[in-house]
């Protein structure tokens, strides 16, 4: 019988510690994970701090670098299996944030396998997870669309389940810092409620008095001498030449009158 169990866990040992990382990763649930250098992991100033969050700390550490050796019964090889994903998690929400995790992640937004925006207007934009807090247990992971700047739930059940911290609340910002080509052009484009064809009067008045408001920070951010370029702008400078004389002044001043008659103050 003792023989048998032994049996038993030498072999379970051999399946779970030869690339338990690249079994995490690759199981199905963990597509949003990339997978972290051994390098980094048993590097010991990467992982300050997590050894007071993580039960079973050592054991767990031992499993997610491959060199676990421990007869566990199943009770507590459980334990020490859920710590080592918890663990992978806090070390890979620091993880990403490095060169090397930014490039992987990278990657991984280019594939699209972290979904794509379910705005109508944001064609299919690919989404970045993220984290509403740097701790753990606060709330699970959202999905970040870069084109409308807005954060969703992750479609299936299994992925909504993840911590965020594992993502934690600045990766996606640094991505862009790191990668600033890759933001998307700003879009003006938005959706218009209307009844058979006419728009809806409280929505197209509230419509104007935004845009109303836009165009003012506009012209500030002009005078800061800070302009922002919005994808469509060329093509509506063409539109406004069109008609001829309408110059600047007269537009700025044609919306003035819009946001009075829509009755909504601007707020300084
Ligand atoms: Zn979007």
């Amino acid at each position: 019988m003792v023989n048998m169990m032994e049996d038993f866990n030498s072999e379970t040992d051999s399946d779970y510690t030869s690339y338990w990382r690249d079994w995490f990763v690759s199981s199905r649930g963990n597509e949003y994970f990339c997978e972290i250098d051994e390098d980094y992991l048993t590097d010991r100033f990467n992982l300050t701090g997590l050894n007071t969050e993580v039960p079973y700390y050592q054991y767990a550490l031992d499993l997610v670098t491959d060199v676990f050796d421990l007869d566990a019964d199943d009770d507590l090889r459980e334990q020490i299996e859920k710590s080592a994903r918890h663990l992978y998690g806090l070390v890979h929400a620091r993880y990403i944030v490095t060169t090397r995790g930014l490039a992987k992640m990278l990657d991984k937004y280019k594939k699209c396998d972290f979904g794509k925006c379910p705005r109508v207007l944001c064609d299919g934009h690919p989404l970045l997870p993220m984290g509403q807090s740097d701790l753990p247990n606060m709330s699970t992971v959202k999905l970040y669309c870069p084109k409308c700047e807005d954060i969703y739930n992750p479609k299936s059940s299994r992925h909504a389940s993840i911590d965020g911290a594992y993502f934690g609340t600045s990766f996606h910002s640094i991505l862009f810092q790191v990668y600033p080509a890759l933001n998307p052009e700003k879009s003006m484009r938005r959706y218009e409620p209307r009844i058979y064809g006419f728009k809806v009067h409280a929505a197209a008045a509230l419509a104007r008095w935004q845009d109303g408001c836009r165009e003012e920070l506009q012209d500030r951010l002009v005078e800061y001498g800070m302009s922002h370029k919005f994808v469509e702008e060329s093509d509506s400078e063409e539109d406004a030449y069109e008609y001829g004389e309408e110059n600047e002044p007269a537009k700025t001043e044609k919306v003035a009158g819009d946001a009075a008659s829509g009755r909504m103050d601007i707020a300084n």
